[in-house]
């Protein structure tokens, strides 16, 4: 521990292979774990001092890492508030803390009998994720759901910001597939000029309708169900590699139909159940998971003419 304040705790940060869901990644400069956001202006000129690239890391079940040393100071969240919930009219809404896992949103909505939320059951991560990287299943998607955000960053200060605002003719958020956009700026990721801080997301609003307990569960079992029919759910992964380069072609068939189903290279393969996941099965590298995936573009492209764009979040140099 380097130091800490009531707000702060400054510190070595474990590798990322530690921190992330496919268990690949090295360790970067430093962390700063945000217990609360009463110092959040403070971030800059720390991470100036630890001398890194602010990166913000969720639960880390989307990211990829570089294997050497990262020249990362990673800021994580651990803040203790709840849940809050609160009418509006005919909706409820949801004010959750950023670093909160996404399944404790979804069970505590569920436990109010609010629904909106079921799709996206099995989704791991945390509310800030899911916000960042406008998580998305069974035609649910985050973004869609929004009605505000408490984010910071040095250009934007820290303030409350509505989620269908314009400011300056710039829409206040943008979400696109797997992508959302602050004010124009990037959420979380290390930018890839390294020019600009990231936008932290603090607090997150969810529009949710009354419903019933017995049915919101009934509706997540289900989807729970499915995805563990066709999904790796515990194997070590960043869930799917590539986006679906278009609704009647998902990356997982093309794919599979590229003969990329169950190819291996050192310790990592693409899932056997569904080709779309990358899974280190013990041993496995980022290397070996870039030369696979360059691999699988290739093929890909080959088989069907189809580009995959990557859905996972790549920290490694560019
Ligand atoms: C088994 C499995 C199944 C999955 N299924 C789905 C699925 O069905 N649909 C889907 O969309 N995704 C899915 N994913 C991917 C992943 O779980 C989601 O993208 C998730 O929302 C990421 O959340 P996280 O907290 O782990 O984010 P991380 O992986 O930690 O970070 C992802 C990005 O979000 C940014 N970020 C994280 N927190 C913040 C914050 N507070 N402020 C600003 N930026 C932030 C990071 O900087 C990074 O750019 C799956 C993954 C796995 C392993």
């Amino acid at each position: 521990m380097k130091y800490s304040t009531r707000a702060l705790l400054v510190g070595d940060a474990p590798p990322l292979s530690e921190l992330t869901g496919i268990r690949l990644g090295g360790k970067p400069v430093a962390e700063i774990v945000l217990r609360d956001k009463t110092e959040v202006e403070q971030l800059p000129d720390l991470v100036a001092e630890l001398g890194g690239l602010p990166a913000v890391l969720g639960k880390g079940s989307n990211i990829i890492a570089a294997d050497e040393d990262l020249p990362l100071v990673l800021i994580r969240q651990e803040i203790r508030e709840k849940v809050s919930f609160e009418r509006h009219g005919v909706e409820v809404r949801a004010k959750a803390p950023a670093g909160l896992p996404l399944p404790a949103l979804l069970n505590a909505a569920a436990a109010g009998g609010l629904g909106g939320l079921e799709g996206l059951a099995g989704i791991p991560g945390s509310v800030g994720g899911a916000v960042a990287m406008n998580a998305g299943s069974f035609g649910t998607e985050v973004g869609a759901l929004l009605r505000s955000l408490t984010v910071f960053s040095p250009r934007l200060g820290l303030r409350e910001i509505r989620a269908d605002a314009e400011q300056a003719g710039t829409a206040a958020t943008e979400f696109s597939y797997r992508r959302a956009r602050c004010l124009g700026l990037p959420f979380g990721s290390p930018a890839p000029d390294a020019g600009e801080f990231p936008v932290l997301l603090l607090e997150a609003v969810f529009a949710l309708s009354e419903s019933s307990s017995a049915s919101v569960r009934s509706r997540m079992r289900a989807v729970l169900a499915e995805k563990r029919l066709r999904q790796p759910v515990g194997a070590a992964s960043a869930g799917c590699v590539f986006k679906n380069p278009a609704p009647d072609a998902p990356a997982g068939r093309l794919l599979e139909e590229a003969g990329m189903k169950g190819k291996t290279l050192g310790g990592m393969r693409f899932s056997s159940l569904h080709a779309g996941f990358l899974v280190n099965e013990g041993g496995g590298s980022c290397a070996a998971a870039l030369e696979l995936i360059e691999t699988a573009v290739e093929a890909v492209k080959r088989h069907s003419g189809f580009t995959l764009e990557k859905e996972v979040c790549l920290w490694v140099r560019q």
